[in-house]
């Protein structure tokens, strides 16, 4: 580890040591400085600015990415100011710098978050992120001869407001707001790929080339890395899918016009294969001719260290899989930011999903904690609880106020307080807080019973593998009904359809005994009529993450959405399904 490295994680800790001051200091901080922007002199106009957390909290209500909407459209489009209450900011004194695309997981429409320029956000930010950086270099330090990172980024989507201000994923910022900058640089240096596969536009077309890229170079590989899981799970699809298109293009020294299209790209990918190489196309031929995707990832690259990403919340149903591609090299987990603020930091990223911690990063922002109620799916009340005085055991809605103009902002993540480091909560990441109180299951709820119904549908349809599932409630079907599609690895061949229906239905029954307290006593009480369950085509969840990335998603934050809300969507996974149950039939 570097000096730097070492020091940055030395600060952070010392953050974590006195949690309570860095809170109250950082509140003080955004309510000197922002104290006076218009959304907030809604609330606080008849105060003398600055005032305390206790006026902030009972002055202030909780809200909504909707309470900010208008703000954020009218920015976008170039007003940054309130001419009706004498010019003030709407959000943020700070200069706007462009906005971030955050990835809006169940309408899959992302939001707008608007990144004004703000000096303690950016250090918190960046001592953050190099203190994850840190932390895992301690632990898996780059050798000269293996340095590069199999990097799974997709950064080429920029959109431009009306108002001229550039959109894009908070994980590209670096490439297009300071293209020439350190931390540009850094971030392109360690990966294998160049600038122009990163910064592409088409995620497949980019994926083959990451992966062309990191089998060119394979022995400098120390690390394998996407910022979700469920990327890399779809990267090691393509690969079992398309290896022997990539080891032809590695035979003939250049990527297939007919698959990779865009020039641009296909040069720059050309340029790192430098020739044919058919020594190199002959080995991998010969290891991944065999299928025999266990352990892939040392076969293929002898010398990483780690693979990396998050695997928590809903990211943990690819975890079984990426541990059978990686085997004995180790998964570390990510850290937990969000395109709003940075949230918590991942110290131990050694530990498996479900003993993951995030220590919460007590100068990144204002939090507070709405009790939650795991039992009725809902907040208790709307009393929050500050950062000391959160109880281990505990469920609660996290709630932020930030550097960059949201206050007393309902994030919509559901944690548990597991333990403290120093004397900054620890918490685990449970899920995405319900949107409204029609839910009647939880993206937990889903994800506890689908790791049954895994295992069930293995033994019972002949190893058949689900890759990806999401569910819809339907309110306009009479009774109202749950509707879950699934894809499985192999599809499901016609002559199978039959078979696959009658095992199918041994498994539904299960599945719907498993979907959580509140779906059964409805289900008791007739008010739900039996679960749907689709299989779908393959290949209908990329479609699903290509039609998100068409409305503005960024491919590198998707995350698949486990409980849909468009009805769009969830017409086209209908249109696309094979066959289709109910439980009880
Ligand atoms: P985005 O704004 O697109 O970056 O998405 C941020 C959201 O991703 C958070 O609010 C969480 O819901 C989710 N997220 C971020 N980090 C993690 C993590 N470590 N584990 C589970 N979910 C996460």
């Amino acid at each position: 580890m570097t000096a730097g490295g070492g020091e940055i994680i030395k600060k952070l800790e010392d953050t974590t040591r006195d949690a309570a001051r860095h809170q109250s200091e950082t509140l003080r901080y955004i309510l000197q400085h922002n104290g006076g922007v218009s959304y907030l002199r809604r609330y606080l106009g008849s105060y003398n600015e600055p005032v305390d957390a206790d006026t902030f909290r009972s002055a202030v209500p909780l809200s909504r990415y909707e309470d900010y909407a208008d703000y954020i459209n009218k920015m976008a489009d170039g007003v940054l100011a309130d001419e009706n209450d004498g010019g003030r900011p709407l959000l943020s004194v700070d200069p706007l710098t462009c906005f971030f695309y955050s990835s809006g997981t169940s309408s899959m429409k992302p939001k707008l978050i608007p990144y004004f320029d703000s000096k303690p956000a950016k250090e918190i930010s960046a001592m953050a992120h190099q203190g994850s950086f840190a932390n895992v270099g301690r632990l898996f330090p780059p050798r000269p001869s293996a340095n590069k990172a199999l990097w799974f980024l997709y950064a080429g989507n920029v959109a431009e407001t009306k108002g001229g201000y550039k959109a894009m994923a908070a994980t590209s910022s670096p490439l297009h707001n300071d293209p020439k900058g350190s931390s540009s640089s850094r971030l392109l240096s360690a990966c294998v790929s160049p600038r122009e596969v990163i910064l592409g536009t088409d995620v497949e077309q980019q994926m083959y080339c990451h992966l062309l890229c990191g089998l060119r170079n394979s022995d400098l590989i120390h690390s394998i890395r996407a910022p979700y899981a469920s990327g890399l799970a779809r990267a090691f699809r393509l690969l079992e899918a398309k290896w022997e298109r990539i080891c032809e293009d590695l035979e003939n020294g250049f990527p297939a016009a007919e698959i990779i299209t865009d020039a641009v790209m296909r040069e720059s990918v050309s340029e790192i294969l430098s020739g044919p190489r058919p020594d190199l196309s002959n080995k991998f031929r010969a290891i991944l001719r065999e299928k025999s995707w266990e352990g892939i990832v040392r076969k293929l690259w002898p010398n990483v260290g780690y693979v990396r990403c998050i695997t928590t919340g809903t990211m943990f149903q690819y975890y079984e899989k990426l541990r059978f591609y990686a085997r004995d090299v180790p998964i570390l987990g990510g850290d937990y930011f969000s395109s709003e603020c940075s949230i918590a930091l991942n110290f131990d990223v050694l530990q498996p999903p479900e003993l993951t911690r995030y220590t919460m990063i007590p100068s990144a922002a204002y939090f507070e904690f709405l009790p939650f109620d795991m039992d009725r799916c809902c907040c208790s009340g709307s009393r929050t609880l500050d950062l000391s005085s959160v109880r281990v055991g505990e469920f609660y809605e996290l709630i932020v106020t930030t550097y960059r103009g949201f206050y007393r902002y309902r994030l919509g993540d559901i944690v548990k307080v597991v333990g403290h480091y120093n004397s900054s909560p620890q918490v685990e990441f449970v899920m995405r807080a319900p949107k409204t109180s029609g839910d009647i299951v939880t993206e937990r709820d889903l994800m506890s019973a689908m790791g049954g119904f895994r295992v069930v549908a293995r033994d019972v349809m002949l190893s058949a593998e689900v890759t990806d599932f999401t569910s819809f409630f339907d309110l306009e079907a009479e009774p109202n009904r749950l509707k879950i599609f699934l894809e499985l690895k192999d599809g499901c061949a016609q002559s199978e359809v039959e078979m696959i229906r009658t095992k199918l239905r041994k498994c539904c029954s299960r599945l719907e005994d498993d979907l959580g307290g509140i779906y059964k006593v409805m289900k008791a009480r007739g008010e739900v009529s039996s679960l749907l369950v689709s299989i779908v085509q393959p290949g209908s969840f990329d479609s699903l993450l290509e039609m998100a990335v068409e409305k503005g998603v960024p491919a590198t934050q998707y995350k698949p959405p486990k409980i849909l809300r468009d009805c769009k969507l969830v017409e086209f996974l209908e249109m696309s399904a094979i066959l289709t149950i109910t439980a009880d039939s």
